[in-house]
């Protein structure tokens, strides 16, 4: 039986290594010493954190198969090591046996899909995010009160239909800046944008600033909807990024935030920024000439993917950590109200643990 403790999908997902890996990456000489800066915060926040400790407990607590809609975070490690753990990752409800268990991913989902959970007499624990269900709020609660919504998001990503699914026929996505000239809205007046949680603040502030030009009336969110740990990855790999000749961003292609620190760090200083899933993926090229290599990882990232990194940079000469730190977190989320009585009946006292503590000091 696994525990909750701080750290602890870091502290026991093996990563799938190949020992010819290391040593691969050759310690070349470059004109300066050679070191990297570590951003915090980085990897995994509270969302996550609560996210994936849900799929856990649901498998603990009601055996395998669990299953989960859509990818549960956005990270091919973590999902690949709960699917050997027996949670079965699908599409759609409608692909869910009758009577099972099914978990909603921490991006969120639609009152449709809730609709349909129950509909198929599925067991259904939602691990959304309630930073993400926060913004649902604001969406419900707006176009009751006859607002239009313009929600600055990503096309297709699954926080953005889950939100959209709130107020369907109150709702205009806005992707970016190059939208705004083109939208037509109902009642100018009456209008508000919101967001999701995972993009880059200084291009949505772009897009708000447009939005204004166009709608000198249009409301703010009452808080930010960015949340607050890509704000902060973002603040800690700018900073690092200003030093930085090369930065190394962890976390995968699907996941918003980990995408945006690449684009934030190439618009804040670094030469040349990458985005890796594993250690495995870095190249010998990226290293040459290189003296400072930034390091960060994206909000669904395990640290022990981080410390892979750091461990092929040290063999290529890059031994010298300097932690950057622009904010300590110590956010914490319940369980899901599904899961915080366990099998037994008793109430599940064990918190999250402020497993968002896993910043720097537990690198080198
Ligand atoms: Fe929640 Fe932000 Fe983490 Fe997404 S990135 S799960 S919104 S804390």
């Amino acid at each position: 039986m696994s525990t909750i403790t701080n750290g602890k999908l870091a502290d026991i997902l093996p990563v799938p290594r190949i020992p010819a890996v290391r040593d691969r990456l050759k310690d070349t000489p470059v004109a300066a010493p050679k070191r990297v800066l570590l951003a915090a915060p980085r990897g995994y926040c509270a969302g996550v954190d609560r996210a994936v400790i849900a799929v856990e407990k649901a498998l603990e607590h009601f055996g395998s198969p669990v299953y989960v809609r859509k990818q549960i975070v956005h990270n091919v490690h973590v999902v690949s090591t709960l699917e050997k753990q027996g949670a079965i990752f699908v599409d759609d409800v409608d692909e869910v046996p009758t009577g099972s268990h099914i978990v909603f991913s921490a991006h969120g989902v639609s009152p449709a899909v809730v609709s349909a959970a129950a509909d198929r007499g599925l067991e259904a624990i939602d691990a959304t995010c309630p930073l993400v269900t926060k913004v649902h709020r604001e969406a419900v609660r707006f176009s009751r009160d006859d607002f239009d919504i313009l929600l600055i998001g990503h096309a297709g990503h699954e926080e953005v239909e889950g939100t959209m699914g709130h107020a369907p026929d109150r709702t205009t996505l806005v992707n970016g800046p190059a939208d705004v000239a083109a939208l037509e809205v109902r009642d100018p007046d009456n209008l508000v944008w919101l967001s999701q949680t995972t993009l880059s603040v200084d291009e949505t502030m772009e897009t708000v600033r447009l939005l204004r030009e166009r709608f000198p009336n249009l409301h703010n969110p009452p808080s930010d909807d960015i949340c607050y740990a890509t704000q902060n990855r973002q603040v800690a790999i700018k900073k690092v990024a200003e030093e930085a000749d090369l930065v190394i961003v962890v976390g995968s292609a699907n996941s918003s935030n980990t995408v945006r620190l690449v684009d934030v760090a190439l618009e804040n200083g670094a030469k040349a920024a990458y985005r890796v899933d594993y250690a495995s993926e870095i190249q010998q090229e990226w290293l040459e000439g290189m003296a400072t290599i930034g390091v960060t990882s994206g909000a669904s990232v395990p640290e022990v993917l981080v410390q892979e990194v750091l461990d092929d940079l040290a063999d290529a000469g890059y031994a010298d950590v300097q932690r950057v730190v622009t904010a300590e977190e110590d956010l914490m989320f319940s369980l899901p109200k599904e899961l915080r009585k366990d099998v037994n009946g008793e109430a599940d006292s064990r918190g999250l643990g402020g497993r968002t503590r896993q910043l720097d000091w537990q690198a080198k």
